[in-house]
């Protein structure tokens, strides 16, 4: 987004309510990870996006982006996640895409942050899919957002002449077919439901516009502007510790719904009852109400971070961690099935001796006991 120089000072006395989030949960295969998302944090490196008083768009996009990762990472085995930048660098657009092609993932979610020129102020949250824009004030955040490209070197060779403040070249949205809008609309409003509803942000709605990394995504794909940087009170929100946490739970939960919809739908033990994409606010409502212990095993603990490479994790691949009492607790596999986390902690014995198994259910660590006792009850 571009940069503005002057705010108006606008001072709100709402208070955010804080909600406690109990997340749906995510059921699936456990072994396979059969569901591949790519989390792009809009921006990066000496591209700063949008600029605020206090913040940079890019570093609010990464800061949501990581935590919504590792919600999912926790919380769905089935899931593979990708991230299109992990750091603060700098990433071209059609790279960005290009990621999430080579990977054929199955969904894509670019996080960014909105903006309004001086002497402008709005608040709320909105959600973007590909499409024409049906206002100015629609096209003008495709035009910020696709002026990243101007950051390339070469951009108008890459993106075949293309101008992203021109509006002569937004021209190419209006004949296009996306294959993926009903599947992307429909995220996009379970998006703007949570967003709403949990995370108690100012509703402005589903759009479409012409945004070039949603272009170049063959897969169902949205663009989240979570909150206006221009604007100080959402400002001061979006870098704070409880906006972070709150907004990308809401997206997690948005995500949980989309996907267990599409799992029921292409399952063939799945209800009939199951909703459709046309009506999305019937279809977040029936999502199933199963939750099951995700279990891990926790091989080792430090008061520092470790590289992947560190010898204490003696050769391992995959390890995560988590954090707890500001600990650094790594652990290895996932999966609903306690007994085949069993066997893996078998299989890792000699390495790691002290190993045992630890559960987790909607992000949150939980009593082992209880987490075999579900597991028993649901097998
Ligand atoms: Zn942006």
């Amino acid at each position: 987004m571009q940069r503005n120089g002057l705010y108006i000072l606008y001072m709100s006395a709402c208070i955010g309510l804080l909600c406690l989030l109990a997340s749906p949960p995510c059921y699936g295969n456990s072994e396979a990870k059969d569901f591949i998302l790519v989390i792009d944090a809009g921006h990066g490196g000496h591209d700063p996006g949008a600029v605020g008083r206090i913040s940079k768009e890019k570093d609010i996009n990464l800061k949501v982006a990581r935590q919504l990762g590792e919600l999912i990472e926790t919380e769905c085995p089935d899931v593979k996640v990708i991230y299109t930048r992990k750091r603060d660098v700098f990433i071209p657009l059609n790279r960005r895409a290009q990621i999430a092609n080579d990977a054929k993932a199955d969904l894509f979610i670019s996080i960014h942050t909105n903006s309004l020129a001086k002497n402008h102020t709005a608040k709320g949250a909105s959600t973007w899919t590909l499409g024409l824009a049906k206002s100015q004030a629609n096209l003008e955040v495709a035009k910020r957002e696709n002026a990243v490209i101007l950051y390339e070197d070469d951009y108008k060779t890459r993106y075949a002449g293309f101008d992203p403040n021109s509006s002569e070249s937004y021209i190419i949205f209006e004949f296009m077919q996306d294959k993926y809008m009903s599947q992307s609309v429909h995220l996009a409003s379970l998006v703007q439901q949570q967003l709403h509803h949990t995370c108690r942000r100012i509703d402005r709605g589903v759009h479409q516009a012409g945004f070039l990394v949603l272009k170049a995504s063959a897969m169902p794909s949205i663009l989240i502007e979570l909150g206006f940087i221009s604007t100080p009170e959402e400002e001061r929100y979006l870098n704070s510790k409880e906006g972070i946490n709150t907004l990308s739970k809401g997206i997690f939960r948005a995500f949980l719904a989309y996907k267990q919809e599409q799992q029921a739908r292409t399952s063939t033990s799945a209800p009939a009852t199951t909703a459709t994409n046309s009506e999305p606010p019937k279809a977040a409502r029936a999502t199933a109400s199963v939750s099951l212990p995700v279990f891990k095993i926790q091989i080792l603990t430090s008061s520092e971070l470790l590289r992947s490479n560190d010898k204490r994790l003696k050769g391992l691949k995959d390890v995560k961690h988590y954090k707890e009492k500001g600990l650094y607790k790594y652990t290895y596999g996932s999966s609903n099935d306690y007994e085949q986390i069993l066997r893996l902690k078998q299989s890792i014995a000699s390495k790691f001796k002290d190993a045992f198994i630890i559960a987790f259910k909607k992000g949150e660590k939980m009593d082992i006991h209880q987490a075999i006792q579900e597991y028993n009850e649901h097998k």
